[in-house]
């Protein structure tokens, strides 16, 4: 009998869409309504994680002799990294920091630029919903893909007559593209910093002192420095563009500052849009549990946090890892292709609903995919914890209790 669920949450990117319509025939999806093609593919999944089996160097094993060689590979480790947990549930994740701390892992969610910037000036963020409620100027900074979503523009659409609201997109000369903008903002990858630093001057009054503004045209800093001033509920996406580059986290606080001192007047927030690899949600659980958000090494049986000494990718690059514990939908998303290279070599773990392709690990544990086959929750981008449904039913473990089965067995 077709049943029709309503308000269904796609985990199948950070943007966390929650209302999307499913039709089930309670074996199967039918039809899923409202979503866009990377979340109809993520549907589609379900129909295929009940042909997944346990494997060990590719052969079909059961899940006790699959779980046993992953705890004796853990026992064997002298340096174990876990890392992944994209479109993981909360209580995965949750379960995820839980292993590495009991093996004295490193784990990392990929947000170390993010985690660095918010210690040293803080943030001041807000939600979708308010967004879409008050913003009359959105800045999206890097964040051309996101600009390009079209059900993350539906998401910030409003019906409200007496709205009025610019969309200013800024990126390299090359990301050019006002379709869904009504201006665009050419600026140096490299100078960022200064265009920051020059509209925080402008905006106090100083002038630049006879110099050139580098990175940006003079009209154009002068026009977006006087549409900063102008506007009253001023929001930035910071998309993965922006976040480049080993100075990104300076990058990234200095928009703190300046969204800061505009603060003192009038509204002004920034939403990070996770890049490649960046989970966003691991980071509240990471930090839940550690007091940090990013890179944090359990080796010494305490929590040690250092971002630039434990990022998963330069972790692998300097072959400082012999076994990786992989977890997720997206597990090698992210990671540099020397990492990558790297990663080939020393014995995985990969727990998930989906095998990477081109990626034979030692160990693979298939689950279900919580958000389909069971409820739970997690993280949007904008820090809003939204629910999971389950509706289908899997012969699968969940992710969170196939990595809870492996540190009861150790
Ligand atoms: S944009 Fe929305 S529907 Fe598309 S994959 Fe992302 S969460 Fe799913």
């Amino acid at each position: 009998m077709k049943k029709l669920i309503e308000d269904v949450t796609c985990a199948g990117c950070y943007c966390a869409c929650d209302d999307i319509q499913v039709t089930i025939d309670g074996q199967q999806i039918l039809e899923v309504q409202t979503t866009c093609s990377q979340g109809q593919a993520w549907f589609e999944r379900a129909g295929e994680t009940d042909q997944l089996v346990p494997r060990i160097q590719g052969k079909p094993v059961s899940q006790a002799a699959a779980i046993k060689q992953a705890v004796e590979l853990i026992q064997q480790a002298q340096a174990p990294l876990v890392t992944g947990l994209s479109q993981s549930s909360t209580a995965a994740q949750r379960a995820a920091v839980a292993l590495a701390d009991q093996i004295g892992a490193v784990i990392d969610t990929g947000a170390s630029a993010g985690t660095r910037a918010l210690q040293q000036v803080g943030e001041a963020t807000c939600t979708l919903g308010e967004v879409r409620s008050r913003a009359d100027l959105i800045i999206y900074w890097g964040a051309a893909d996101l600009l390009a979503n079209a059900r993350h523009r539906q998401t910030l659409e409003t019906d409200s007559p007496e709205m009025t609201r610019k969309i200013i997109a800024i990126g390299e000369e090359s990301a050019r593209a006002t379709d869904h903008a009504d201006e665009f903002i050419a600026v140096e990858p490299q100078r960022e910093i200064e265009v920051i630093w020059q509209l925080r001057s402008l905006l106090k009054g100083i002038a630049l002192a006879g110099n050139e503004p580098v990175g940006i045209t003079e009209s154009q800093l002068q026009s977006l420095a006087s549409q900063l001033k102008q506007s009253q509920y001023i929001v930035f996406f910071t998309g993965p563009e922006f976040k480049q580059g080993p100075l990104s986290h300076r990058k990234l606080e200095a928009l703190s500052l300046l969204i800061r001192e505009i603060q003192r007047e009038r509204r002004c927030h920034s939403i990070s849009v996770p890049a490649s690899g960046e989970t966003k949600g691991a980071e509240h659980v990471l930090a839940w549990q550690t007091g940090d958000a990013a890179a944090v090494n359990f080796a010494a049986g305490f929590p040690c946090y250092s971002p630039a000494e434990y990022q998963a990718s330069r972790l692998l690059e300097q072959s400082e890892v012999d076994l990786c514990i992989l977890t997720g939908g997206n597990p090698l998303a992210g990671l540099s292709a020397q990492a990558l290279g790297n990663l080939k070599s020393v014995p995985s773990i990969v727990i998930g609903s989906t095998l990477p392709q081109d990626f034979q690990p030692e160990v693979f544990l298939p689950t279900g995919i919580t958000g389909i086959q069971f409820p739970g929750s997690m993280y949007r981008y904008d820090g809003t914890p939204l629910p999971l449904r389950g509706f289908l039913p899997t012969v699968q473990n969940s992710e969170a209790d196939v990595l809870k089965q492996i540190s009861n067995s150790l």
